[in-house]
């Protein structure tokens, strides 16, 4: 495993690190999420992300119960949290100050630890003005409760908004970013975010490098059955595998499958790895339901250095979206 540097900071996060979307408390036993941790641990990842969101705030549960089990020594990893859905009612979700700062209590008693290392702004939130953010995110990092925070899916403009706030008013700014990133999603971080990395040092920690699957290829003939399309509560996400968009997305997949055998690796070692290609990316955060998949994703790091610029040219070549 290697570590880059989140952002400016003097962090060190694994380049690939793993989350706990859709998997904990939903699709998972808890078994199997202290399997696929234990394994991903082993092979080096420091980081675990997380949410109140998750599964209702149970995948933190799910999460802290394992950290506590195992027992790593909290010099060891680093465990993340986002806020913004915490519930139905009025101050149970967005980014108040109440909210913020209740969100973060909640998670540190869910995960069970004494601070989280970053904890991300999950969406931006129109009825809260940026700076009253900023002062409770800062606020949090006072008072030792978070490390780091950052945001998630913020737009250029608002993270920059976010920064001369920080400035103006001797606060902490956001350290990160957490936008989605993958084959089939590169405007924000090849194009919007791209000033950011070097006017604000901005780290990123990129989500669904593999589309949710849909870069694995194994949608390439239909539904395969046992995926997380057919749980309850994601028909959301079977519909958009179902549109004419992801039609040609899976036409390009098939292609890309040929670029994959011919560098003698498998097609979620490629997705992966070509998000670990671009030096922007602090961490590429993985998702897994099975041990396999895990222990596969773990090894993408060796392909990066195989994906020379012809390979690259030949990829853009298929996904037409350079
Ligand atoms: P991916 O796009 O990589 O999808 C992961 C899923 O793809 C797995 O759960 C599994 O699904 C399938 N898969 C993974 N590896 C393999 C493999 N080797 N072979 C076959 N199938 C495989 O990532 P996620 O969408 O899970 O996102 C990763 C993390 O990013 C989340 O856990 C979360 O922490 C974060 N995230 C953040 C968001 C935000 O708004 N900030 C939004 C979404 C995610 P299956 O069970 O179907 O086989």
């Amino acid at each position: 495993m290697k570590y880059r540097r989140l952002g400016k900071s003097g962090l060190q996060v694994s380049e690939l690190s793993f989350g706990a979307w859709v998997t904990f408390a939903q699709q998972i036993t808890e078994k199997t999420a202290e399997k696929l941790m234990t394994i991903a641990y082993d092979a080096g990842v420091n980081f675990f992300d997380n949410a109140e969101a998750y599964a209702n705030g149970r995948a933190e549960i799910v999460m802290g119960r394992i950290l506590k089990r195992q027992g790593w020594a909290r010099d060891t990893f680093l465990v993340s949290s986002k806020v913004f859905w915490g519930g139905d009612l009025p101050n149970q979700e967005g980014l108040s100050r109440k909210h913020v700062i209740e969100a973060c209590h909640a998670a540190l008693r869910r995960l069970r630890v004494d601070y989280l290392d970053l904890y991300f702004c999950h969406r931006p939130d129109a009825n809260t003005p940026i700076e009253e953010t900023v002062r409770a995110m800062s606020d949090l990092v006072a008072q030792g409760k978070v490390l780091y925070w950052g945001t998630s899916e913020w737009s250029a403009l608002a993270i920059t908004a976010a920064h001369r706030i920080a400035w103006e008013l001797r606060l902490v700014p956001p350290t990160m970013e957490q936008p989605q990133y993958n084959m089939f999603h590169r405007e924000r971080v090849e194009k919007e975010l791209y000033p950011l990395y070097e006017t604000v040092g901005l780290g990123t920690t990129i989500w669904s490098p593999l589309a949710s699957g849909l870069l694995t290829g194994k949608y390439n003939d239909g539904d395969p059955g046992g995926t997380r399309i057919s749980l309850k509560n994601y028909e959301w996400l079977r519909e958009q595998f179902e549109t004419a968009e992801a039609r040609k997305r899976l036409a390009k997949v098939k292609k890309l499958a040929k670029v994959a055998d011919d560098l003698g690796t498998t097609l979620p070692q490629l997705g992966l790895a070509w998000c670990l290609k671009n030096p922007h990316v602090s961490s590429v955060l993985t998702g897994a339901s099975k041990p396999k998949q895990v222990k596969e994703n773990m090894k993408a790091g060796d392909l990066v250095e195989k994906l020379t610029d012809e390979v690259m040219a030949r990829i853009d070549a298929i996904l037409g979206n350079a």
